[in-house]
């Protein structure tokens, strides 16, 4: 036994005994050392061996992969994070590629559905309609008092799963592990919210294991005071804090940014996330056609938070290219479920107006892709197999090197496959996808298609905005972002195809994005702390590193 004394459990200002094992921020489990355990009163309380974190993670590796299900690996990684921050982590952080899908899309998806039946304990807050009026002393019961990043939602539009009600608190908790692990926001600052203000699902009103307020959905003037009294209150509690909105249905997620993003630092991911990820692919692109946005013209089917997002982004960077707004928006052409967005419908919402063109109505997307002459497809209706192979041929007989985003989720909802795309363009398209899809070989010539994964700007915008100390979140923010994650898209990668990244690189990509938003947080008079002399080195300095410290 180890006889090293350095230091009383009263003397490190760290919990000790069980309360440390069980205080998830601070647990390395077995891998305390022997003098770690002399010192914080863990002697006797853990097996006698020492693991190291690298050892402890291939235990989790082993014991992950043997598990059926993709939830069943949900459920035991949940676990793990409830129990050990640092080694979740470093599980994470260490293998992207095949943990993000377990910790986010498209697992997350199904443990929402779920969420009530596989519930053990709860993370983040939960605010519900009966908390009106005290909201603010409610968000004072966190434990966490330098808040510096929220990720809220209502639950309404949970993926493309509708509304799951509270259930969806699984969104905001995935999601700000990904802050943590692709751009390395410390997970204490962090905090997820769901605010239940109701649900119009009737399978979970009659669940009697259902987690939330069993009421149907608060909506109008009452719904708009609850979240206003929320986000007044979050700015009291965690000053300065920013705030993500996520999966918020249509009808609230465009007024709810417009409410708030010239009062507090906050944005919402599905509009303005998507946007940057795909003007990043769109700039990709144009590198390897050599052409400018001001000169293309993208035909986008669907008309929701994404489409409507992507465009209000590329408006604004085709007008810092010198472009007239009105000139820049007769470039972005949107079809939604009755046909092209034209000027005679009388049936467009608010967010699609200004971008109804002057042209007749055109029923059907081949007829609209023939009419339009598109240099680009983006395609985000949750309609699968929309591009075909006449409306992919179609685009290639008008395009050297067509672009085509087939960015819905999830894969059976994908406008078309990897392979159509490249084999109905004879391997020149542009391509990017919103659904994972292998390489593949044509002619000889091997094609690495890679997703438009929002996962390669929020983190590193988040990081950035926090870093800086930002006051708010602009779009001038999300357009470096994308120039940012565009200009890291090595030659070789284009070379095979590629518009984005290999995931593997994600923290060094946020971290460059980090240093992009914060710099325009600095111009702009927006930050909240002085300018250091080197940002990125600054931005750097702020990163969350999950490996263990040692606490004597
Ligand atoms: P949304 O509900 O806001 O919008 C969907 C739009 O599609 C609506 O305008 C609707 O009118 C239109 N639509 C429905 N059926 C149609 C049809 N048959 N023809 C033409 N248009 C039709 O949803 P959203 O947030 O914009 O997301 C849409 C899709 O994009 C989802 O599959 C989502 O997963 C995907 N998405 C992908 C990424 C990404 O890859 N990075 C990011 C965001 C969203």
């Amino acid at each position: 036994m180890a006889t090293k004394k350095s230091a009383s459990p009263g003397e490190t200002g760290l919990p000790a005994g069980l309360a440390l094992l069980h205080e998830p921020l601070l647990n390395k489990g077995i891998a305390f050392t022997e003098a770690e355990r002399d010192a914080l009163g863990l002697r006797g309380l853990l097996p006698p061996t020492v693991l190291t974190q690298e050892q402890q993670v291939e235990r989790v590796l082993e014991n992950l992969r043997q598990l059926p299900t993709a939830l069943d690996k949900f459920i035991n990684l949940n676990g793990l994070h409830d129990r050990n921050e640092a080694l979740f982590f470093r599980v994470v952080s260490d293998h992207p590629d095949e943990m993000m899908p377990l910790i986010y899309t498209p697992t997350v998806g199904l443990a929402c559905q779920r969420f009530a039946h596989i519930f053990q304990r709860p993370r983040g807050m939960f605010i519900s309609t009966g908390d009106r009026g005290r909201i603010a002393p409610v968000l004072r019961n966190w434990p966490q008092r330098d808040v510096r990043i929220i990720v809220v939602t209502d639950g309404e539009r949970i993926l493309g799963l509708g509304d799951l009600g509270a259930n969806g608190m699984g969104i905001p908790v995935g999601k700000l592990s990904l802050y943590t692990a692709c751009a390395g926001v410390h997970p204490a600052t962090t905090l997820p919210v769901m605010l239940d203000v109701g649900t119009n699902n009737v399978e979970f009103l009659e669940d009697p294991l259902y987690i939330g307020t069993k009421q149907p959905r608060l909506r109008g003037k009452e719904y708009d005071a609850f979240v206003d009294e929320f986000m007044t209150a979050t700015q009291e509690v965690f000053p300065g804090v920013v705030v993500q909105f996520e999966d918020f249905a249509n009808q609230n997620a465009f007024r709810l940014l417009e409410n708030y993003r010239e009062k507090v630092c906050c944005f919402n991911d599905d509009i303005q996330g998507t946007a940057a990820v795909a003007l990043a692919g769109l700039y990709t692109a144009l590198r390897v056609t050599g052409s400018k946005l001001a000169d293309q013209r993208i035909l986008f089917l669907g008309a929701g938070e994404a489409a409507t997002g992507i465009c209000d982004l590329a408006v604004e960077a085709m007008v810092s290219q010198g472009l007239s707004e009105s000139d820049a928006r007769k470039r972005c052409w949107l079809m939604d479920s009755r046909g092209l967005v034209v000027k005679s419908r009388t049936d467009l919402n608010e967010h699609k107006r200004p971008y109804a063109q002057d042209h007749a109505p055109v029923g059907d997307f081949l007829s609209a892709v023939k009419a339009v002459k598109p240099t680009g497809i983006i395609g985000v209706a949750a309609v699968g197999q929309t591009f075909t192979r006449e409306v992919l041929e179609e685009m290639a007989r008008n395009n050297a090197r067509p672009i085509v985003f087939a960015l819905s989720n999830p894969t059976s909802k994908s406008e078309c496959t990897a392979a159509e795309a490249y084999r109905w363009t004879e391997g020149r398209a542009l391509f990017a996808c919103g659904s994972p899809f292998d390489p593949i070989t044509l002619d000889g010539k091997t094609h690495v298609p890679r997703q438009g994964n929002n996962s390669y700007i929020f983190p590193g915008v988040g990081l950035g905005l926090i870093a800086a100390r930002a006051r708010r979140a602009t779009s001038e923010m999300f357009l470096a972002s994308a120039q940012s994650l565009a200009d890291q898209v090595p030659q070789s990668d284009l070379e095979q195809g590629s518009l984005y990244p290999a995931l593997a690189r994600v923290r060094e990509v946020s971290a460059h994005i980090a240093t992009a938003v914060a710099e325009v947080a600095f111009a702009r008079g927006l930050a909240g702390v002085d300018r250091p002399a080197d940002v990125q080195a600054y931005v750097r300095s702020q990163m969350y590193d999950p490996s263990y410290k040692s606490y004597v």
